[in-house]
């Protein structure tokens, strides 16, 4: 009998480089996340954490090397971008979700239009996905009726809608009045506890270190550590990790 073959890294990114004119945002990022690992990225503003999220998605195109998800080269374009850009889920600080379409419609709207999804299902899972999330009696609202925290509530359960195979955060509750912030730090925390493969860029030092499996620390463009959330917030070992601690804790 031949080994089962080991199972991929959910992203893989491999001497990742990408520029923005002549300035060097990401240089050779190199970074593995296991299916069901919760990964959080800190570091200090213009690092590249941004960048990185947007790269694994191809919001951004790279320069050089590779990134796999699920073990799978991304896609130059076309169909096979689309079905990549749909298992990458994507949550960023400001929610976008659409105006004049109610709670439910915008959940609704993904998965009929890119998946393919009948109007009756996509209706029922959206139903489920918000009462997932804790709106469920919010469905006819539209967005501007619902509080911040409400509102990116519903933009998870729309980028899960799509039934992701992992999901990227990009600072969800830096936008939030302070009150509604842990209302979407306990989702988030509910879907890593589900095994959700997560990487979440976030200045919340509480659900990292409750919620994390590993800590990436970048700065300048390069992480600088990687490691897990007691080793990271206890001894760091770079002196770029403890000045950016000392300036938040
Ligand atoms: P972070 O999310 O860690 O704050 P970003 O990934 O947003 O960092 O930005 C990294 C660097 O790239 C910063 O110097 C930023 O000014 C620059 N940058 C980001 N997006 C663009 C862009 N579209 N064009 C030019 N420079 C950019
Ligand atoms: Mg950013």
């Amino acid at each position: 009998m031949t080994a089962a073959a080991p199972t991929p890294p959910m992203i893989r990114m491999a001497g990742v480089d990408k520029f923005f004119g002549p300035l060097h945002v990401l240089k050779g990022i190199n970074i593995e996340v296991p299916k069901g690992q919760v990964v959080v990225v800190l570091g200090p503003s213009g690092s590249g954490k941004s960048t990185l999220c947007r790269t694994i998605n191809r919001l951004e195109p790279i320069d050089s090397g590779d990134i796999e998800v699920d073990g799978k080269r991304l896609p130059e374009e076309g169909k096979a971008l689309a079905a990549l850009r749909a298992d990458v889920g994507m949550v960023f600080q400001q929610f976008n979700l659409f105006a004049h379409k109610t709670i439910i419609e915008n959940v609704m709207l993904a998965p009929m239009k890119v998946r393919g999804v009948k109007e009756p299902e996509a209706r029922k899972l959206a139903q489920q996905l918000l009462d997932r999330v804790g709106i469920a009696n919010q469905a006819d609202k539209y967005p501007a009726q619902l509080s911040g925290g409400q509102q990116q509530r519903v933009a998870i359960a729309r980028a899960l809608a799509m039934k992701p195979k992992v999901m990227l955060f990009d600072e969800p509750t830096s936008a939030l009045d302070p009150e509604m912030v842990n209302e979407v730090l306990d989702v988030m925390t509910t879907l890593a506890k589900e095994g959700m493969t997560m990487l979440v860029v976030t200045h919340e030092m509480g659900f990292a270190r409750k919620a994390a499996d590993r800590v990436v620390f970048m700065a300048d463009g390069e992480i600088v550590e990687d490691t897990t959330p007691e080793e990271f917030f206890t001894a760091p070992s770079s002196d770029r990790a403890k000045d950016f601690l000392g300036k938040i804790l």
